[in-house]
């Protein structure tokens, strides 16, 4: 929570500042999810969402940013970034792949690709060569649909992913744009890629692209002049793929994207974009832009059921035991694994590696007992309990004894408009609700009405222990 921390004045005058220099465009592109985090002994420490982000940041803007918190905060000597984690707070064994965390180097999709490096070489593009105006995103030769494993949680989608790939040139289209959504490690960006290997080897013009590399394209595009181009070569592709979807930000980005969205789908080019979120909940993306996406067929991926997380495991073994030929996982150990890492596809790769890891680095072999140590924080990473937002307002119209009726009405007496706001805050903070959702469950309210009520109550929690006390509390009954 950046509301109420020490600094926030000189940082929001920062990001006006450079909200003035840079224009809206590219500074809600680069600079809108910057939060300061502290700022102490001469050092200011920000945070990112991406590590694409803090490269991009740092190569670009680190100067300039320095300059501005000289001038706001006196004596600053250095900028830190650090990348805020989606999920997992710490857990170090294994860098994760995929998502908004994985660095992004900026080579064309035709040369062989290999793991994408901690740092990033940012080159600006020549703009001479319709190779280099296609440059996509990496792509991991080990997101194959070979590899991907199917279960119920995720058949339709595979499905999609599978006859996406699969249509031949000049042949209809089956479903236009494919939306895929899932919460982290759920495998969309595995999918996407699955589909980009597959429909180039059969030959077609195939352009992968994280949501911020197309910005990044876009952007070099207009300043190196070449944005016709880019333009014209993207729409000359057969099948665009779009990762991360809710990082596009900007409005001229957003709109060059919605041209380039409908002339593809309109010349009956396969689109296929993943996010972490259904189009309705893309709360800064054009409204356009949303309903073009939510005009082609949307497919959630679910959480992996206990068979699927098995199946997980057990490909992940052999293709570990590929390597370390000696290594012996019995069945008693994948079931301990599946059985109680239950979040994700990413966490059930990174507790094989880790109890392979630990195996190599140990010479204990790997049993169930070992794994209970080896794998002790990924295994409290359960789950979070569902909030649901009818629990919140149960539960905060019981404790204030204010009617369910009360808190979604009208009434702005005292004794009720506080509830309300608390509920409000608690609905944005524990729900992965939208603020438009959240005004309409709260008998019919604008967006920027639930908005208010967050920003209050994160402003009075800070500063009355009562209350924060109180919150806690309610938080507590509710996440317990
Ligand atoms: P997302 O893009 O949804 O955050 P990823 O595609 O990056 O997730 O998946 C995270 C990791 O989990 C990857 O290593 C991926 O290969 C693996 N994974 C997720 N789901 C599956 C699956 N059904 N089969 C095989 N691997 C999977
Ligand atoms: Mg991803």
């Amino acid at each position: 929570m950046t509301l109420g921390l020490r600094g926030h004045e000189e940082w929001d005058r920062i990001k006006k500042r450079l909200r003035a220099e840079l224009g809206e465009d590219v500074f809600s592109s680069w600079f809108a999810r910057v939060d300061l985090e502290a700022h102490n002994d001469g050092i200011v420490h920000l945070s990112v969402p991406t590590r694409f982000l803090k490269n991009w940041i740092q190569s670009k803007y680190r100067d300039r940013l320095l300059g501005l918190c000289q001038d706001e905060f006196g004596m600053v000597q250095q900028i830190e970034f650090s990348v805020r984690s989606a999920i997992r707070p710490s857990n170090g064994a294994e860098a994760p792949q995929g998502a908004g965390e994985r660095s992004v180097d900026l080579r064309p999709i035709t040369v062989p690709p290999t793991r994408p490096s901690p740092t990033v070489v940012l080159s600006e593009p020549r703009s001479d060569s319709r190779e280099d105006v296609l440059a996509g995103s990496p792509l991991d030769p080990r997101y194959s649909f070979a590899t991907f494993v199917e279960g119920r949680s995720n058949s339709l989608a595979f499905a999609a992913a599978r006859r996406v790939a699969d249509t031949k040139p000049g042949e209809p289209v089956a479903f236009n744009p494919l939306y895929l959504h899932a919460a982290v490690g759920l495998g969309k960006t595995h999918l996407l890629q699955a589909i980009a290997h597959a429909a180039k080897a059969a030959g077609r013009k195939v352009l992968y692209l994280t949501a911020e590399h197309f910005m990044y394209r876009f952007v070099a595009a207009l300043k190196s002049q070449s944005a016709i181009q880019f333009k014209d070569a993207l729409r000359g592709i057969d099948l665009l793929l779009i990762d991360d979807m809710q990082f596009l930000q900007g409005k001229q980005i957003q709109q060059e994207f919605c041209h380039t969205l409908n002339s593809l789908i309109d010349g009956a080019r396969q689109v296929v974009v993943a996010a972490d979120r259904p189009p309705v909940e893309l709360e800064t993306l054009d409204e356009r832009v949303r309903s073009r996406l939510a005009g082609g067929l949307l497919v959630e991926v679910q959480q992996p059921d206990l068979d699927l997380r098995r199946r997980i495991v057990g490909a992940r073994v052999t293709a570990a035991v590929k390597t370390y030929p000696a290594l012996t996982v019995t069945p008693a150990v994948v079931d301990y694994v599946a059985e109680n890492v239950v979040s994700s596809g990413r966490d059930l790769d990174g507790a094989v590696n880790r109890l392979v890891a630990h195996n190599q680095l140990t010479g204990e072999p790997i049993s169930v007992e070992m794994a209970e140590v080896a794998l002790r924080d990924l295994l409290r990473v359960r789950e979070p309990k569902k909030v649901k937002i009818e629990d919140i307002q149960r539960i905060v119209s019981k404790h204030y004894n204010v009617s369910k009726a009360d808190l979604l009405s009208a009434r702005r007496t005292r004794t009720v408009v506080r509830p309300r706001q608390i509920a409000m805050y608690l609905a944005k903070t524990l729900t992965p609700r939208s603020l438009p959702e959240i005004g309409r469950r709260f008998g019919n309210r604008d967006h920027t009405t639930v908005l208010h009520a967050v920003r209050k109550i994160e402003e009075l929690v800070g500063a009355d222990r009562v209350l924060a006390d109180e919150v806690d509390l309610l938080k507590r009954m509710l996440d317990g």
